[in-house]
Order: C-alpha cells, then structure tokens, then sequence
C-alpha cells in the first residue's frame, strides 16, 4: 500500500478540522470504546513514524498559539536561565489564569525567534511534553488532544491514519 502524504499546510490543516468535527466526533466515541492499550500502541506507531517526518522548525504552531500553564518551579529555572529575578520575570512574561495558576502572558510566545525557542534548554513541562502522542492513556486524553487536531500538523495526521484504524 503506497504511504499516505503527510499534510502539514496549518491553514489547510485548520479548515479541515471545522470540517471535520463531525466525525472527529465519532472518531472519539469510537475510540472510547477500544481497548486502551491497544490504542496507546497505534498511537506509538503512528507517531514514531510521523513526528520525525514533520518538521516542527519550519511550524512553531503551538508556541503561536497556545497558552502554557508555568509552574513557580518552571518560572524559577527559566528566570535563573534568563539572569534577571523572579518579580521581573513574573511582571514580564508571566499572568494568573482563571484556575489561579500561572500563564504565559503573549501569544505568540515571547521566547519564539524565527519559529524557534530561544530558551530550549529551559523551556517549560507543557511545552516538553506537546503534542504528548508519546506518553500513554490517549483514550483518556482524547478530548484535549482533538481541541489541538486543526493547530498540530503531528495530531492531525497521526488521527487521520487513525481513523483508518478505527473504521471512522
Ligand atoms: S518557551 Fe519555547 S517551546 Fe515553550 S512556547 Fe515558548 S518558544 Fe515555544
Ligand atoms: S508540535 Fe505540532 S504544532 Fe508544535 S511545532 Fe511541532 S508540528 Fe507544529
């Protein structure tokens, strides 16, 4: 079977995913009712193979787009890693969310230069860790990873080659 062509257009990416909701929507009923392991097993897969075929240098998207929650932890390294004290960092980069914790306070990111981390050593867990297609329980996470499905070109394909998977 010939491989299926990676989409990594964002604007294409993002038309299609209001799109699709719908059966995004049935993707994740779908998904819901497999056998956990099973899935976090596809999803290794399809991931091994997809992330190192897209080039996150050349998108940036989340650090356009998303707002990451901060630890103090976190804000201490990156303040240290920065050379400038806490309540400056704080009053420069950081905002208290809703949930009372701390935030981001640009969007883009204030650390993204020609759509790379200037503070990659010392950049935060949320941003380590996204799209998170490698950690387990993806059935459990399913609704938060689908809110990311039109901004992450890695999301949106490693779920379409899902669906094939799913009979979606
Ligand atoms: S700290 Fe770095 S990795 Fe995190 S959002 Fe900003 S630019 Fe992106
Ligand atoms: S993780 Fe996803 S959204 Fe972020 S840069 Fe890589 S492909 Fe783009």
């Amino acid at each position: 079977m010939p491989e299926k062509q990676l989409l990594t257009d964002l604007e294409q990416i993002a038309a299609l995913s209001i799109e699709r909701g719908a059966e995004n929507d049935l993707f994740m009923e779908k998904v819901r009712q497999l056998d956990p392991a099973m899935v976090d097993s596809w999803v290794n897969q399809l991931n091994e193979k997809i992330a190192p075929a897209i080039d996150c240098t050349s998108c940036g998207n989340c650090c356009k787009t998303l707002m990451i929650n901060v630890t103090d932890k976190e804000a201490d390294r990156l303040s240290i890693h920065l050379n400038i004290n806490r309540s400056n960092f704080d009053e420069q980069y950081m905002e208290k969310g809703s949930n009372g914790m701390m935030l981001m306070n640009a969007i883009p990111c204030s650390f993204l230069q020609d759509n790379k981390c200037t503070v990659y050593e010392s950049r935060f867990e949320g941003c380590r860790e996204f799209p998170a297609m490698h950690i387990p329980g993806f059935s459990k996470r399913i609704f938060t990873t689908l809110m990311h499905y039109g901004r992450c070109p890695i999301i949106f394909n490693v779920i379409e080659e899902m669906k094939g998977m799913a009979d979606v």
